[in-house]
C-alpha cells in the first residue's frame, strides 16, 4: 500500500508525482544537509491537475500532499517517499497535517478576502521543516479578482511552498495561472478498475461494485454513494424512469416539478446533517450562555454564517439536479448504444427492457436530439437560468414524438 494507490487508473500520472516527490525529498535532505539542490528538478511551486468529475483530482493532490509530507525511514534505503503509514503520510491524508491546507468550497465561488488568508498563510514556513502544501479543491470557482491575487503568489513563490490547485479543466482556471502551473490531466478511471476498488477498499460485494461502477461511468466517489446510501439509489431510480412518463405536456411539467423537488429535498437533508452542529459549534465559541442568549456584537457573525448555509444549501441543491441531468444523459446514451446496435458498455444494465423498448419505439435522431436537450438544460442552469423554466424546457423535449 502506498499514497498512488487510491489513485485508479491514473498510472501515469502518479509516476510524474511519484518523480517529483522523491526529487521535493532529495530537495529538503539536501538542503539540510547542506548540500547544492540539482537544476533540472522534475519538482516545481504550482501544479494544477484538471479531469473530468469523479476522475480523482483531489484525491490525486492530496497523495501528492502525502508524499511531499513522508518521512518514513525506508526513505534512505531508496524507497519512494510516500509510504502511506508514517505520521506524515498518515495526517496529510485525513487533512490534520498542520502544514497541509485543504480548501474546498461549499460555496459557488471564492473571494478575493479567502484568498487573501490563504496567500498569508503561503508565506509561512512550514512547521514540519518540509513543505507548505495548499491544495485548492475548486480553482475553477476562483473569482476573478481572487484569481489576481494568487496569481501574485504563485509568481514569487516563498521557498518552501506547493501550490496544488485543480479543476474540472484547464479553460476553467485563468490563462495567466494556468501558464504558471504544471499541469496533469486526469483521466476517466476505467469501470473495472473502480468496480476493484470499492471491493478491495470498501469491501462492496462485487456484483454491487461492478453494477455501480458501471451506472455511474467511472466516478468513484458517487459509485462508492450508490452503494452505500439507500436514499442515493433510490431517487437516482426514480429519475430514470422519467423517460417513460413524459408522454403529455401535463406529465412533463409534472416530471420536471418533481425533479426540481428531489434536488431541494436533497440539498434540506444534507442542510440538516451539517447546518445544526456548525450553529451550535458557532454559538459555544461565541460565548453564547445556558440559555442560549448571544453576548453583544455576536449578531453579525451569526448572520455570516446564516447567509453561508443559505448559499450552500443554492449549490447543493444544484449540483443534485446536475447529478440527475447526468444519470439521465447516461440513459439516453444507453438508448443510442442500442440504436446503433452495440451493447457492450452500457450504464444502466439492469434497464434493459426498458432501454430496448425506447430504442424501438425512437429514431437515434431523436435520440441525439434528447441528448442535446439535456446538455442545453445543464448550461442554462449553469448561466443562473430559473431551474424550474430550464427543466421544464427540458422534459417538454424529451416528449415521444
Ligand atoms: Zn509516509
Amino acid at each position: 500500500m502506498t499514497v498512488w494507490d487510491d489513485l485508479v487508473g491514473q498510472e501515469k500520472v502518479s509516476a510524474q508525482l511519484d518523480a517529483a516527490a522523491r526529487d521535493a525529498d532529495a530537495q529538503v535532505t539536501a538542503v539540510v544537509d547542506h548540500t547544492p539542490v540539482a537544476e533540472a528538478s522534475k519538482m516545481t511551486h504550482a501544479w494544477l491537475f484538471t479531469g473530468p468529475p469523479g476522475s480523482g483530482r483531489s484525491t490525486a493532490a492530496r497523495a501528492f500532499a502525502a508524499a511531499l509530507q513522508c518521512v518514513s525511514p525506508d526513505r534512505a534505503l531508496g524507497g519512494s517517499p510516500g509510504c502511506g503509514f508514517c505520521d506524515g503520510c498518515h495526517t496529510s491524508l485525513i487533512g490534520t497535517h498542520a502544514d497541509v491546507q485543504i480548501i474546498r468550497t461549499d460555496l459557488l465561488s471564492i473571494g478575493v478576502k479567502e484568498t487573501r488568508d490563504l496567500v498569508r498563510r503561503a508565506q509561512m514556513s512550514p512547521a514540519g521543516r518540509r513543505w507548505q502544501v495548499i491544495i485548492v479543491e475548486d480553482a475553477d470557482r476562483l473569482t476573478e479578482g481572487a484569481g489576481n491575487v494568487l496569481l501574485k503568489a504563485i509568481e514569487e513563490p516563498a521557498p518552501r511552498t506547493v501550490w496544488l490547485l485543480c479543476a474540472p479543466s484547464i479553460e476553467d482556471v485563468l490563462p495567466t495561472i494556468r501558464s504558471r502551473c504544471r499541469h496533469l490531466t486526469l483521466r476517466t478511471p476505467p469501470v473495472d478498475a473502480v468496480a476493484d476498488v470499492l471491493v478491495r477498499r470498501d469491501g462492496i460485494e462485487p456484483d454491487v461494485a461492478a453494477a455501480v461502477a458501471r451506472a455511474t461511468q467511472g466516478h468513484i466517489g458517487r459509485a462508492r454513494r450508490l452503494a452505500t446510501d439507500k436514499r442515493a439509489r433510490e431517487r437516482r431510480a426514480a429519475v430514470l424512469k422519467l423517460p417513460l412518463r413524459v408522454d403529455d405536456v401535463g406529465a412533463c411539467l409534472k416530471a420536471a416539478q418533481e425533479l426540481i423537488d428531489a434536488a431541494s429535498e436533497d440539498a434540506k437533508q444534507v442542510a440538516e446533517e451539517t447546518d445544526v452542529k456548525e450553529t451550535e459549534d458557532m454559538k459555544a465559541a461565541l460565548g453564547a450562555s445556558q440559555g442560549g442568549r448571544m453576548p453583544r456584537g455576536t449578531a453579525g457573525v451569526m448572520k455570516e454564517l446564516e447567509d453561508k448555509q443559505k448559499r450552500r444549501k443554492t449549490r447543493t441543491q444544484r449540483d443534485s439536479l446536475d447529478l440527475a441531468l447526468i444519470d439521465l444523459t447516461a440513459f439516453y446514451r444507453d438508448v443510442l448504444a442500442l440504436q446503433f446496435g452495440t451493447s457492450l458498455a452500457l450504464a444502466n444494465t439492469e434497464l434493459r427492457d426498458t432501454l430496448d423498448r425506447l430504442a424501438r419505439g425512437s429514431s437515434p435522431e431523436t435520440t441525439l436530439r434528447r441528448i442535446e436537450a439535456i446538455a442545453a438544460c445543464r448550461e442554462a442552469l449553469d448561466r443562473n437560468v430559473a431551474p424550474l423554466l430550464a427543466v421544464e424546457a427540458m422534459t417538454m423535449a424529451l416528449r415521444a414524438g
